[in-house]
């Protein structure tokens, strides 16, 4: 049978199919880990750049059409401004005006019209330059400001349209202080420039017209910001300016009073950003960043004055006549904190998916322990079913064996039972055939007698003495007593058994014994103690079961005594003593015979143990007189006397005192 406590692989040489152990899975869920994190990162990657660029694309599409709205608006704007220089100076009250400067009534007729133009137009101011750059008449000619006797000489516009050109020019104003965009008209009269015709624009109402959050802003042809929603960047320059333009614009005090600095805005550079750039943007647009100056810079974007960098979708346009430019710059941080959240998003379901993945592939590796565990039970109860089949059948094969030993056994006890039986149907009519002696040894004297006594009778009534012949008679009568006695011990002796037990007053039973071996006394003495001090003792007994015993017990003692000292048994002596305790008697009979053997008093209750010679004994009265003191219920043991002879010790129980008398009646 074989033994395998191999739970990796159980191969049973009868099953056909060995059980493989599933492979050690630690290495493997290592490498899974790692693929799984590569995979969290490159699709945080995509998800990031897609949202991006989708993300910028969607805002460049949305700033371009802002952007392409702004332009117009202001296109359209400086469109509808650019004839109005020209109308005006075509004007007869400003041509007379030029021709006689001096006339107050000129002047005034002038200052009239100019006052209408502007207010109608709703521009900031409109006035006449003379050729010698000083103004003659103004809208504002009648307000704290006026413009009128100002020198304009300096200005380029005036410079610009004195040459005879069209003059645009956005400047802040040197005596309002109001930041406007000029137009001037040079009016000419047989060729020569004669005046010049101002128109300034306020167009500060640009600034407002882009939302809050996406700063829109105009620069100048040198990249000076002069319009821009967000008021730090005012007055600011995208170019760095080269020291001439930057003289030449405190000449002209353009931006009178206002140091323009450059504003830090430069394009992102990052390779990421510049992939972007490269693939989402077009027409112009750009990626860039206005760095926050901080508290040491002029300015302090940010309000707490944190570092703080602003990251913009700029888009260009060209407008006006000019050539300014208009930008739109779109905060990018929507952009990215959409990005932000898809990719959140994406992060959040991958880590579900691949927690469904784990939880999957924990529930298939179960499984498959299961299974495999499964098979090992499997593999194993075949095996233990096979030798549970193979120990089965030994054991029927030994229970077989065992079956046969036992009716072997059987046979011989039943064999040995029928030899016992025999052997106390021996025993019994050896006992008879004594016991047949005695009584004919005993019967033939008093026979013989009674013979001679009927015949001496006859004679004597033949002789007619009749009281000798009574005397006869009598004695006859005595005979005929003692031979009914004996005959009638003996019909005791072969009554049935009775099992019953009842109170059997002890005196008669010993006398009942002691008579019965009268004949084989002799000259032995035989005392009896201790049945005088309780009248009517009484033992818990069958009364011819207990005469047997008590039979036995003395018939031995005699015959010890015998075989001590045949010459001298005048020396013999047999003590009877009876003991009445409370519940118990204990009933010693001791003689001083040869005693035990040592090596015999342990074997001296088992049947068919015997020392005398064969006829004499059959070994069956100790174990037989044992048995029946059991029955009863009571005890009986033997041991040696010091000084010689042997003690036997019989305890019964004690039953309710009873009189002897109807024992003793018994008797015949
Ligand atoms: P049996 O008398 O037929 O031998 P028993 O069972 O009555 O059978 O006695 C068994 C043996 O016990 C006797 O052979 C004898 O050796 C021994 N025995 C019994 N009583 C005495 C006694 N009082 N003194 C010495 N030996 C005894």
């Amino acid at each position: 049978m074989p033994h395998s406590d191999d739970f990796l692989a159980v191969h049973d040489p009868a099953a056909t199919r060995p059980v493989h152990a599933p492979a050690a899975g630690s290495g493997r869920w290592w490498g899974f880990a790692v693929a799984l994190a590569a995979g969290l990162l490159l699709l945080c990657a995509l998800t990031w750049l897609v949202s991006v660029q989708r993300g910028l694309a969607s805002l460049q599409q949305g700033t371009a059409t802002r952007a392409d709205r702004y332009a117009a608006t202001l296109e359209s704007t400086l469109d509808r401004y650019e004839f109005l220089p020209a109308l005006v100076s075509l004007h007869p009250f400003v041509r007379g005006l030029l021709a006689a400067p001096a006339d107050a009534q000129r002047v005034a007729a002038a200052n009239q019209y100019l006052a209408e133009v502007n207010r109608r137009a709703h521009a900031s101011a409109t006035y006449v330059i003379a050729a010698n750059g000083i103004a003659l008449a103004a809208s504002n000619h009648n307000q704290p400001g006026s413009f009128v006797g100002t020198d304009y000489r300096f200005r380029p516009y005036f410079q610009t349209a004195a040459g005879g050109k069209m003059g645009r020019f956005y400047a802040i104003g040197i005596t309002s202080e109001e930041p406007g965009y000029y137009l001037a008209q040079p009016i000419e009269a047989g060729g020569k420039v004669i005046g010049v015709t101002v128109v300034k624009l306020n167009l500060e109402w640009f600034q407002r017209a882009g939302s809050g959050a996406e700063p829109l802003m105009v620069s100048d042809d040198h990249g000076v910001i002069f319009l821009s929603s967000v008021p730090a960047w005012q007055y600011r320059t995208l170019r760095p300016l080269p020291p001439a333009l930057r003289a030449e614009m405190e000449r002209t005090r353009q931006y009178h009073g206002r140091a323009v600095t450059p504003l830090p805005l430069e394009p992102l550079a990052s390779p990421v950003t510049r992939w972007l750039a490269d693939t989402t943007l077009a027409h112009g647009a750009r990626l860039v960043r206005v760095r926050d100056e901080g508290a040491a810079g002029r300015t302090t974007f940010a309000p707490d004055g944190a570092e703080r960098a602003d990251r913009y979708l700029e888009l260009n346009r060209t407008v006006g006549p000019a050539g300014w430019t208009m930008q739109v710059m779109a905060p990018l941080d929507p952009v990215l904190a959409n990005a932000r959240n898809a990719t959140v998003a994406a992060a959040l379901a991958y880590a579900c998916i691949c927690l469904l993945l784990v939880n999957w592939r924990q529930r298939r590796q179960r499984a498959r322990d299961m299974q495999y565990s499964r098979r090992l039970l499997e593999a194993a109860y075949d095996q233990l079913e096979r030798r549970v089949e193979a120990r089965t059948a030994d054991l029927m094969a030994i229970n077989e064996k065992l079956e046969d030993e036992v009716a072997e056994r059987t046979r011989a006890e039943s064999e040995l039972r029928a030899a016992q039986d025999e052997l106390v149907q021996a025993s019994k009519l050896a006992a008879l055939g004594q016991m047949a002696a005695g009584i004919t040894h005993e019967l033939n004297q008093p026979l013989a007698a009674l013979r001679t006594f009927s015949d001496n009778t006859r004679v004597l009534l033949a002789r007619g003495q009749l009281d000798a012949a009574e005397g006869n008679l009598t004695a006859i009568a005595d005979l005929t007593e003692r031979m009914g006695k004996i005959t009638g011990q003996l019909k005791l002796f072969a009554g049935k058994a009775r099992p019953v037990q009842r109170p059997v007053a002890l005196r008669a039973a010993v006398d009942h014994v002691l008579a019965l071996l009268a004949p084989r006394l002799g000259a032995v003495t035989v005392s009896v103690a201790g049945l005088n001090a309780v009248p009517a003792l009484a033992v818990r007994a069958d009364e011819l079961k207990l005469e047997q015993v008590l039979l036995n017990l003395l018939g031995n003692a005699l015959d010890a005594i015998d075989a001590a000292a045949p010459a001298a048994s005048e020396h013999g002596r047999i003590d009877l003593e009876v003991q009445a305790g409370e519940h118990a008697v204990t009933i010693v009979v001791r003689d001083n015979g040869t005693g035990i053997a040592p090596e015999a008093l342990p074997r001296l209750f088992e049947p068919f143990f015997t020392t005398k010679e064969t006829g004499q004994g059959l070994g069956l009265g100790l174990a037989i007189s044992s048995s029946i003191v059991r029955e009863f219920g009571g005890q009986l043991s033997v041991a040696n006397v010091t000084g010689g002879g042997a003690q036997f010790t019989l305890v019964l129980a004690r039953a309710p005192a009873i009189d002897a008398a109807p024992s003793v009646s018994a008797s015949p």
